[in-house]
């Protein structure tokens, strides 16, 4: 066998097939027998020899490997391109083909086979490639966990909510962030984000930490990435445009350079501020379950157990705490509670109904508290399904006793208002009727007086005319019958007038004026003269106003009807002695007229201001009994009072007041 000289083998190209066959030592016989990596050779795709790694590879023997193509053996994913790549090394577009592919194995196994082939020589179309092959499974995998870790890394990096930066706590510079980190901090672009440093996000005080110096902490963190530690903290950052968000911050350092850490941070605002909201409602719901009139408890539906309730259900239920509530012995607490305990669990049930169908259910019943006390209890009773879906009923109730009676008594208050009220109307109906024909009588008074007036005159005049003429032929009797006729024609005469006097002060408008009181009662005293004289009378005035405001016609009429009585109605012989005096007080004008009469009884307080109310008749007194009526309407219509005191054979004073007017108001 030709030995082959290794330089010359080396200078040469690689030895063909041929070259080696037919030679009795090959150099390099044992290189290729012996090699680790598996060799072969294909004529085009044929495989034709392989070492025996080749075939260890392959995990296959000999026979069914040679005379095979490679393509035989490649996996379907792998073949287009394992041709494509032979076709180009064959042109010559290529040199040397270098590609992983998946060789198929027994049953659905796979292994990546590494190619790296060269042509080297050429037959009549054929190729002769010379191939070295492994199994590089291993590798791949690895390379490919590599690449899909990394992509992992950036992916989570690129795409994850939290923000990230990648800061040198030595050199204090951002040198990298991700989206999140610029999105979170508010800003529009990465690159404004990395001019920044941890002094610029994070403010040196904050309500969120106070009395904190987070500078001073942002410090102590450094040391801590430059120790090589990793660590959690909350904190705020700056946000762009204002404001600060909270944080939850993890720093871990890369280990590539000193000072260098991840900064992992989430925003917990929305969190914090929602944790906080809930706070603050749940203790609104709190301080409104504690502080509520109302008697609000919550009770297990399965158990019919209290689970919680205010101090205004303790005290609505008899008990001092909830655990006396819990310990009731019967353990059904509603069964303590009603007074009717036989049907309480049937009512409880279909009020639980009501509240299921409608959403809520009112109740109301009589109970008994754990003191034994009864009273009546009217509530609401609301369904909920709790965290754990188990059916509660929230109760607001109240104690309705107090207010059962004051209705009752209320009822009661308005029963008697109500007959009250149809006394008070049956009395306004008589009132009116009486109105009526007070009015209807006044009407007829009127019109009576004033059309008798003038046949009354006749019958006077030509009584007075006969009796003239009939002097002579009258006898003593007829004499006495005629001066009967004149005195009564006269005495009706008088009381005609006094009616239309009396009519007329309600037909007649008023008409106020200024009046000088003085020389209103000298007119009166002079036009009383006649019959002032006849009983030397004295009359005399003290403290009089000197002007008023009145009608005056009618409070003429009026000093002149009780000066007239003044003067009349004493003992016979004895001299009458009026005075007249004057009062003011704050709104009226208080008038006295007193005398040394024959007095007036107790007893006649309000009659004698009645109409036609006499004490006397008119043979001792003469008079009409109008006048003291008249009195009174007069003084009525001045807004004054009238009344008298009185001494029986001593005197009588009359009082009466008419109001002031101001300077304004006339
Ligand atoms: P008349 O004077 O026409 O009788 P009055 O209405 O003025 O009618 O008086 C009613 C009655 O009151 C009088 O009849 C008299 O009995 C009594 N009376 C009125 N004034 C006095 C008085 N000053 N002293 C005593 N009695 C009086």
């Amino acid at each position: 066998m030709q030995k082959l000289n290794a330089d010359k083998m080396f200078r040469k190209p690689s030895p063909s097939v041929d070259d080696w066959k037919g030679l009795e030592y090959a150099p390099y016989e044992d290189l290729v027998e012996l090699n680790e990596a598996g060799l072969l050779i294909l004529e085009n795709d044929i495989i034709v020899y392989g070492n025996p790694s080749f075939f260890r590879v392959m995990e296959r023997p000999q026979e069914e490997v040679i005379g095979q193509s490679i393509f035989h053996f490649t996996a379907e994913e792998d073949l287009a391109e394992l041709q494509r790549q032979f076709a180009e090394l064959l042109s010559g577009e290529i040199s040397l083909l270098t590609n992983n592919f998946r060789v198929k194995l027994d049953g659905d196994k796979v292994k990546f086979f590494s190619l790296h082939a060269k042509v080297k020589s050429e037959k009549g179309g054929v190729y002769t490639l010379y191939a070295a092959s492994g199994n590089s499974t291993a590798r791949v995998l690895a390379k490919r966990e590599l690449v899909r870790t990394k992509s992992k890394f950036e992916a989570m990096y690129r795409n994850m909510l939290d923000g990230i930066f990648i800061y040198n706590y030595v050199t204090e510079k951002t040198e990298d962030c991700n989206d999140a980190a610029v999105r979170v901090l508010n800003y529009d672009t990465k690159e404004e984000v990395l001019e920044k440093n941890r002094f610029d996000y994070i403010p040196q005080f904050s309500h969120h930490f106070p009395g904190s110096d987070l500078h001073e902490i942002t410090r102590m963190h450094g040391v801590m990435v430059v120790e090589g530690k990793s660590f959690f903290t909350r904190g705020v950052f700056n946000i762009k445009g204002g404001g600060q968000i909270l944080a939850n911050v993890n720093v871990v350092p890369t280990f590539d350079k000193v000072g260098e850490a991840y900064v992992i941070f989430h925003d917990t605002t929305d969190t914090v501020t929602q944790r906080r909201a809930l706070k603050a409602s749940e203790k609104r719901y709190r301080d409104i379950f504690e502080n509520s009139h109302e008697a609000i408890s919550l009770f297990d539906v399965e158990t019919g157990k209290i689970i919680d309730c205010n101090e205004n259900a303790l005290q609505l239920y008899g008990v001092k705490s909830k655990a006396q509530l819990e310990n009731l012995p019967r353990g059904n607490f509603h069964e303590n509670f009603f007074k009717n305990h036989k049907d309480a669990k049937k009512y409880i049930k279909s009020k639980i109904k009501e509240a299921k169908e409608k959403g809520r259910a009112f109740a109301t019943f009589e109970a008994v508290k754990l003191t034994g006390e009864e009273f009546v209890y009217e509530g609401v009773f609301v369904l909920n399904k709790n965290e754990k879906s188990k059916l509660e009923m929230l109760t607001f109730a109240r104690d309705i006793q107090d207010r059962l009676n004051a209705e009752k008594e209320k009822n009661k208050l308005i029963g008697e208002l109500v007959e009250a009220k149809k006394e008070i109307d049956q009395q306004n109906k008589e009132l009116q009727k009486y109105i009526e024909s007070n009015l209807q009588l006044e009407n007829f008074a009127y019109f009576a007086s004033h059309d008798l007036r003038t046949p009354l005159r006749s019958i006077i005049s030509f009584t007075q005319l006969l009796k003239k003429s009939m002097q002579d032929k009258m006898g003593k009797i007829d004499e006495e019958y005629m001066q009967f006729i004149v005195d009564a024609g006269v005495n009706m005469q008088r009381l005609i007038e006094d009616l239309l006097s009396f009519s007329r002060i309600n037909t007649e408008a008023l008409k106020f004026e200024k009046i000088t009181t003085i020389d209103l009662l000298l007119e009166i005293e002079k036009e009383l003269s006649v019959l002032r004289e006849s009983k030397s009378a004295t009359i005399c005035y003290c403290n009089m106003p000197s002007l008023i405001f009145a009608d005056r016609t009618k409070i003429k009429q009026l000093f002149q009807n009780l000066i007239t009585n003044g003067l009349k109605f004493i003992e016979k012989g004895k001299q009458p002695q009026l005075k007249i005096s004057g009062e003011e007080t704050e709104r009226y004008w208080q008038f006295s007229i007193s005398d040394n009469g024959i007095g007036i009884d107790e007893e006649y307080k309000d009659k004698i201001f009645l109409m036609f109310k006499r004490l006397h008749n008119s043979t001792e007194y003469e008079g009409t009994g109008i006048g003291l009526a008249m009195c009174k309407k007069i003084i009525e219509q001045h807004d004054g009072q009238i009344w008298f005191e009185s001494e029986v054979s001593k005197g009588t004073t009359f009082y009466f007041t008419i109001r002031k007017y101001m300077d304004d108001e006339i």
